[in-house]
């Protein structure tokens, strides 16, 4: 007995490629097909309203319409290779896009091979948008770039702070001992500074800590690193560089500095800079000895360079 109620095989093929379709079509994540030359076959709707284009608008053109100029032949040739290759499924990657309008996007695209009705290889091709998230990453990225900076630096003057000035110093001094190399440093302080803040304010103060900053960068070798230890109190290290030479570097810094006017008021201002040459691996022993040289040039009357050893 032959059930005439259930349907036959025909209508059940018929019916499973309508439903194959409707899934397709309502598929939250946009899909296509290329065919070997990587012109559109398919389109479903979520590819169509992620990329802002209709239907007929996709079908017939090449897919690299949807990319940058820069990636149009590296993503041309991978489709080729992909067609003619072995893999059955091409791996994630991440790409840049642009909608109808111009609007740029970034997608996650996964692909895999199919054969088509004419025993010809097809492209399938699934993309997720991931712009918001990466747009995210980036904001986070570059949030975490400025914590560091300024975890690192001094906000006034741009300078690395002293924490990590004195980490600066660590590196320095075990590579000077490790290559016997020689390692100066000096400490100097701004003479008279409370005066000038008590004269002319705050912010012409701190403008000239800003350009004072700048004076002396600017007269130091690029090898020199400047810190700004706190206050009206830096800390320069110059690898390479024995204390003499080391006196000459800042008693050039010192008279640039005495010779500059800063600010529009055309402000002068001296400072007063202890110098010391490596002797022992410590950076307490090192700054000690340049501390107590700076207090000598204080003591023995401002704008001075002293060096630790002559004391
Ligand atoms: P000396 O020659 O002995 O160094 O005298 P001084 O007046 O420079 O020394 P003192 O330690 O008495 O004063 C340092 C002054 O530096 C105190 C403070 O007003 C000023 N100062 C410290 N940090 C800043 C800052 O970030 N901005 C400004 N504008 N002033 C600062
Ligand atoms: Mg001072
Ligand atoms: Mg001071």
């Amino acid at each position: 007995m032959t059930s005439s109620a259930s349907p036959d095989i025909h209508q059940l093929l018929d019916q499973s490629k309508r439903n194959t379709e409707n899934v397709i079509k309502a598929a939250p994540l946009g899909i296509c097909i290329t065919d070997p030359h990587g012109y559109f076959e398919m389109v479903n709707p979520a590819y169509c309203d992620f990329y802002g284009y209709a239907e007929e608008e996709l079908l017939g053109q090449h897919f690299t319409m949807l990319v940058p100029d820069a990636n149009r032949e590296t993503l041309h040739d991978l489709h080729d290779s992909f067609i003619e290759g072995e893999e059955r499924h091409e791996l994630r990657q991440e790409w840049e896009v642009i909608g109808k309008g111009g609007k740029t996007h970034t997608i996650i695209a996964e692909a895999a091979r199919i054969i088509g009705f004419d025993g010809q290889p097809r492209k399938v091709t699934f993309i997720v948008d991931i712009t918001q998230r990466k747009r995210l990453e980036q904001r986070l990225q570059k949030a975490n770039e400025r914590l560091h900076y300024l975890a690192h630096h001094d906000e006034l003057t741009g300078l690395l702070n002293r924490r990590a000035g004195l980490q600066r110093l660590e590196q320095e001094l075990s590579r000077s001992s490790r290559y016997g190399s020689p390692l100066s440093v000096s400490m100097f302080d701004l003479d008279n500074f409370k005066a000038i803040n008590d004269t002319y304010g705050h912010g012409v103060g701190d403008n000239i800590l800003q350009e004072v900053t700048a004076k002396v960068n600017e007269t130091l070798r690029e090898t020199d690193i400047q810190i700004r230890l706190g206050g009206e109190e830096f800390l320069v290290i110059m690898p390479e560089v024995d204390a003499e030479n080391a006196r000459q570097a800042m008693e050039r810094v010192r008279s640039a500095v005495a010779e500059t006017t800063f600010t529009q008021r055309a402000l002068t201002v001296t400072l007063s800079a202890g110098v010391a040459g490596y002797v022992e691996a410590s950076t307490t022993r090192l700054l000690d000895h340049a501390d107590k040289a700076m207090y000598q040039a204080k003591q023995s009357g401002r704008n001075r360079v002293v060096v630790a050893s002559s004391m």
